[in-house]
């Protein structure tokens, strides 16, 4: 891993202006706006974009993937109403920045990616900052994790046209699912199972997200 893990006064100044910007925009949820003015999202972008790291805007991480937008991690998280001791099931590991948001809350993290590339980068990142309650899986997210369900809440950060019935299948019972609905741009969308069978659906505002895509990139060798 390249990035060196320095985190300087400057950068804790950006992260104070980019936390009181999202205030401003709207977010309310102190306790989300403390873990990302604690959490430095440099570490989770190329040296390249450190300058640009603490911008309110979604930055490549390779494998034409983006990390999400500050605004739509705290929107995403203030939607999941996490819980201390929540185990939590992330659709898209992508960088880990929201992984990381999520663990700095207190849930159990098992976060699911279809690149390898960026799997393994991630993990490697995530155990250099000690994030010992996040787990990462190399696997196509369509699938879930069933060895491991029921999860309290299932957090998906890509983009789909629909929410796929094996991830409400492994929703505990009075659990959440987060999920951007949608082919061009996307709604979220919450959705709460509040029996085996039956399901309740809030829908929420525009976002655009990279595709859910089905099966599984292998690293190029
Ligand atoms: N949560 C990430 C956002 C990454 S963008 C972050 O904080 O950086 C969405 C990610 O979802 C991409 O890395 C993409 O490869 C991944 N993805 C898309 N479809 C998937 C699938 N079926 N299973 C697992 N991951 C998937």
């Amino acid at each position: 891993m390249a990035t060196p893990l320095e985190d300087t006064y400057w950068h804790k100044g950006m992260r104070r202006k980019l936390v009181d910007s999202l205030r401003r925009k709207g977010v309310k949820e102190e306790h989300i706006l403390s873990a990302m003015e604690g959490l430095p999202r440099h570490f989770f972008l190329e040296k390249a974009f450190e300058e640009k790291a603490y911008e309110d805007m979604a930055f490549p991480i390779g494998c034409e993937q983006t990390i999400s937008q500050p605004y739509t991690v705290a929107y995403q998280t203030a939607l999941l109403e996490v819980q201390k001791r929540d185990k939590v099931l992330e659709i898209g590991t992508g960088s880990g920045y929201q992984a990381a948001i999520l663990a700095l809350l207190g849930a159990r993290v098992y976060t699911i990616e279809r690149q390898e590339t960026l799997y393994l980068k991630t993990k490697a990142l995530l155990l250099k900052l000690g994030m010992r309650s996040v787990r990462c899986f190399f696997r196509d997210g369509t699938k879930g994790l069933p060895e491991f369900a029921p999860f309290d809440k299932i957090l998906v950060t890509a983009g789909i046209d629909r929410a796929p019935q094996t991830l409400l299948d492994q929703l505990a019972i009075g659990g959440m699912l987060v999920i951007p609905v949608g082919s061009d741009v996307q709604r979220m969308e919450r959705i709460t199972r509040v029996g085996e069978k039956d399901y309740r659906t809030e829908r929420f505002d525009q976002f655009k997200f990279v595709p859910f895509l089905p099966g599984l990139k292998k690293k190029e060798e």
